[in-house]
């Protein structure tokens, strides 16, 4: 814990937005403690972890990297940071991201940009940018994401490191602060299957403090060792067959296919609806979301007040001031979508075609076991590009984002393609999208 402590002070990816130094040598101690009196200890205790600025850590800072909460102390702790603090694993460090999740470069950040760990000049991916860099860096052994529309997946796939998105509701989301609750899911990053397979374990189960959340069965070992169940996996033709894709990208997860292929596994090239479809569907749900539930931000309760004439100037002053462009263009454009006269026309379209997105894929998971896909279409930018084009960002979701309006669980993978390739599978089956990753390794 020490030694992590001391390289992540002096790591120049601008990872970290706060070390958590006093409660993790404390907590260090008490393994100690035990070990010297020969006691056995769990298989997370003692381990180094981080934690995406995100979720709230009681007594902590939880800035969700915004000048809007950069002194807001978390009154509480999330459920699944409380059970790896339950297993003894040690949390380190508050990890760099965009702020509330928006974005997918780590650069809508009061702490920096994240630096790609491979190559510093080149975005480190996001949201979750600092949770995956610290993973591929050693900085962390294992990280917790937040992954609303690929934020664990694409870093990861950035990165070479492995980023699960649950099934929603699989883990529960008391204390992750609020993006688009209903694609919100918690996410662990690690540097293999076997390391998710254990933490994901650790964090799922039924909460009574998120309604949403669901009891699951332990994945074991034994049951991600076989791939048995595994005969068909499919994959989105016009994912592939666009112009809009990398062509190393391609190239790759052609190859990827066919090795597969080789092992005796069948491919169907499937029907899907078009990127732009899946990206503007989710933008507005997610904008729409995130509108509402950062409207409680006005400094009255929570964040950085900044006091004007009268009640109303001061919500307007503090929210201004405080919020990213990024974020205010989503508040702006998710208060458009709810607004009357256009609600009918936009969100409720939106939410139609979330439902057909949702069907198709309940008509795919009859055919086939498996989708696999590239985590993006595009190798990382370089570290200023994505600022300067928000609707290429958004695009860049465009992998990412269907499988998070069908709540399904995914896996990214770090081979294959340049960033990745992810594994998902039917509502409720991560266990087979371990299994799989197991097999194709
Ligand atoms: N890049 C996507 C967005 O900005 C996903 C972010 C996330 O999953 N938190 O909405």
């Amino acid at each position: 814990v020490q030694e992590k402590l001391e390289v992540l002070k002096q790591n120049t990816h601008n990872t970290v937005n706060a070390l958590l130094d006093n409660l993790a040598l404390d907590l260090a101690d008490k393994v100690d403690t035990k070990i010297a009196n020969g006691e056995t200890i769990g298989l997370l205790e003692g381990i180094p972890f981080g934690i995406k600025d995100v979720y709230m850590v009681q007594g902590t800072k939880t800035t969700a990297s915004s000048d809007l909460l950069k002194n807001y102390k978390s009154a509480y702790t999330a459920t699944a940071i409380q059970k790896l603090l339950d297993a003894g694993a040690i949390p380190i460090v508050k990890e760099n991201c965009d702020s509330f999740g928006h974005g997918s470069s780590s650069e809508n950040t009061i702490f920096g940009a994240v630096k790609n760990a491979i190559n510093p000049d080149l975005v480190g991916g996001g949201s979750s940018g600092g949770s995956a860099v610290n993973v591929a860096k050693d900085y962390t052994v294992f990280s917790i994401g937040g992954d609303t529309g690929g934020s664990v997946r694409q870093p990861a796939g950035y990165n070479k490191v492995y980023g699960l998105k649950p099934t929603y509701g699989r883990i529960s989301r008391f204390g992750l602060m609020a993006y688009a609750s209903s694609t919100d899911c918690v996410g662990p990053i690690a540097k293999s299957i076997e390391d998710i397979r254990i933490v994901l374990n650790v964090m799922s189960g039924k909460d009574v403090k998120d309604q949403t959340s669901y009891a699951s069965a332990e994945i074991t070992q034994d049951t991600i060792s076989t791939s048995e169940q595994i005969k068909t996996v499919g994959y989105f033709k016009n994912f592939i067959e666009t112009d809009a894709i990398d062509a190393n990208i391609k190239t790759d997860f052609l190859k990827a296919i066919e090795k597969i292929k080789a092992k005796g596994i069948e491919i169907k090239a499937l029907d899907f609806f078009e990127s732009e479809t899946l990206v503007s569907t989710y933008y507005t749900l997610a904008m729409a979301e995130t509108a509402s539930n950062l409207s409680r931000l006005d400094g009255t309760n929570y964040g950085n007040r900044i006091e004007a004439d009268n009640l109303k100037e001061t919500y307007a002053v503090t929210r201004s001031e405080n919020f990213s462009e990024e974020t205010k263009r989503r508040i702006v454009g998710g208060n458009q979508v709810l607004s009357q006269g256009f609600s009918d026309e936009i969100y409720l379209k939106g939410l139609a075609l979330r439902d057909s997105i949702s069907e198709n894929f309940e008509r795919d998971f009859e055919a086939v076991d498996i989708i696999l896909s590239p985590v993006t279409p595009n190798t990382p930018p370089k570290i200023g590009d994505s600022l300067k084009d928000p609707h290429a960002m958004y695009l860049s979701d465009a992998y990412t984002v269907g499988f998070s309006l069908g709540q399904l669980p995914t896996l990214t993978v770090p081979q294959g393609t340049e960033t990745g390739l992810q594994i998902t599978a039917a509502k409720h089956n991560d266990e087979l999208v371990l299994k799989f990753a197991n097999f194709l390794k």
